[in-house]
């Protein structure tokens, strides 16, 4: 049977006519699960994780994925089994982590508005570390941990300002924007968070931005952060862990991110040459991680062609793939099952009564009504920012193992769905 890879999905491949995920054929996976379907595959996550291990080969380094990318409990203990912690952003998330038999004290905590009650739950679920966003954060984690009589392990996000005339993408570490603490204030914030006996700190951390698809904004980053953390130690704050964020991006459409060892094999090197060759290290990658390892599938629903546009409808939406609508994000959109017919040029749109519900614009595809698409880079950013949006149901979601499918997350029904909702009517009413 002939094999024919897609271009940056090393586990997607037609064979004969038909689309796989490893060994698994996509269509009967849509006819057994209905669709829209997610389907992971776990050999492309654990080949994601194998780059970034290798590039850490015999470092100390602690690996934790920033799981707001897909936090369904079946994609954090495939993580969490091969040892890797976890960056939470709410206690939400670090619910799932120790549900998912995840090591608390692996968990790193960011976030810019954690409240006293994420604070208390996760000191007393023994966290490995809060990465604190603001002056005044550090004051009230301080207050919580001493009410609790224990000490809060910090790390505090800072701000490496990386510069947008060199490198002018979405970034969060940039002045002007919510995230971390400014460069200028840095050393004496940690001396104020050195000051506090509720707090004992452990390391200083950034997060510059997602989607990154260049090296030099990460060198950039590593040497503001070790120009910070010898002016930290320089009065008189050891730094232990140096945790560089997350950000690497992902081909969605030809783009070509640095593999993770070989940015790390340079970052490395800086950081040998600059003689933190023995710091311990974090990073927090998402995306990197789990989103060229999924897909959603889509049956075509109409196909309505016009005199300016001709539309296909599918059964997916902005509600299960919101980044189209969020951030005009393209993803490939590819037939499950080919056909021989000449292709035309297709707004591919789901049924929410919206006209940002778009899924991709002027997409080349030979379709007909009851084709099945699958939409690609779809593991990261899209079941976990899903929604219920028009009374949607949340799709189901499979991990695939070779052949194997695991159902990792059932259909949601109506039911789920209304299941917290109160008539505030009596259910007769006499008129
Ligand atoms: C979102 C986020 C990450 C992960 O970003 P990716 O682009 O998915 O790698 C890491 N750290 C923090 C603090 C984040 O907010």
């Amino acid at each position: 049977m002939s094999s024919k890879r897609l271009p940056g999905q090393p586990h997607i491949a037609y064979r004969g006519d038909e689309l796989f995920l490893e060994e698994a054929s996509l269509n009967a996976l849509a006819q057994q699960f209905g669709t829209p379907l997610f389907v992971y595959s776990k050999a492309a996550m654990m080949a994601a994780l194998a780059a970034y291990q290798r590039g850490f080969a015999g470092r100390k380094v602690q690996i934790c994925y920033a799981m707001k990318a897909n936090s369904t409990l079946g994609v954090i203990q495939l993580f969490a089994q091969e040892g890797c912690g976890f960056d939470v952003v709410s206690l939400g998330e670090l619910t799932r982590v120790l549900a998912a038999g995840g090591q608390a004290s692996r968990i790193i905590f960011s976030g810019v508005g954690k409240t006293r009650a994420e604070m208390r739950a996760a000191l007393q679920a023994g966290i490995g570390c809060f990465n604190v966003e603001s002056e005044a954060e550090l004051e009230v984690l301080n207050e919580v941990a001493l009410s609790l009589g224990r000490q809060a392990p910090v790390s505090i996000r800072v701000n490496p300002n990386v510069d947008p005339q060199t490198h002018p993408y979405i970034s969060t570490g940039l002045k002007g924007n919510k995230f971390g603490i400014a460069h200028e204030r840095v050393v004496q914030t940690y001396q104020r968070a050195d000051a506090l006996p509720g707090l004992r700190i452990e390391g200083i951390d950034c997060h510059i931005g997602s989607q990154i698809i260049q090296e030099a904004p990460y060198l950039d980053a590593m040497d503001r952060m070790l120009d910070l953390v010898q002016a930290i130690e320089a009065a008189g704050v050891p730094i232990h862990h140096i945790d560089l964020g997350g950000g690497l991006g992902i081909d969605y459409n030809g783009e070509t991110p640095p593999e993770a060892d070989q940015l790390w094999a340079k970052l490395l090197a800086k950081l040998d040459a600059r003689g933190f060759g023995q710091r311990a290290l974090m990073i927090e990658p998402g995306r990197s991680l789990v989103g060229n390892a999924g897909v959603c599938l889509t049956e075509v629903l109409y196909l309505k062609p016009g005199e300016q546009k001709n539309f296909c409808i599918v059964d997916a939406a902005m509600n299960d793939l919101p980044r189209p609508a969020m951030y005009q994000a393209y993803q490939q959109i590819v037939p499950v099952k080919p056909r021989s017919a000449p292709e035309e040029t297709w707004e591919v749109v789901g049924p929410i009564c919206e006209s940002g519900d778009w899924l991709g614009h002027d997409r080349n595809l030979a379709v007909q009504q009851g084709d099945l698409l699958a939409v690609l880079s779809a593991g990261a950013y899209c079941m976990s920012m899903a929604s219920n949006y028009n009374t949607r149901n949340r799709a189901a979601e499979v991990l695939v193992e070779g052949g194997h499918a695991h159902l990792i997350r059932e259909r949601e029904s109506y039911a789920d769905q209304m299941r917290l909702e109160r008539l505030p009517l009596a259910a007769t009413i006499a008129r």
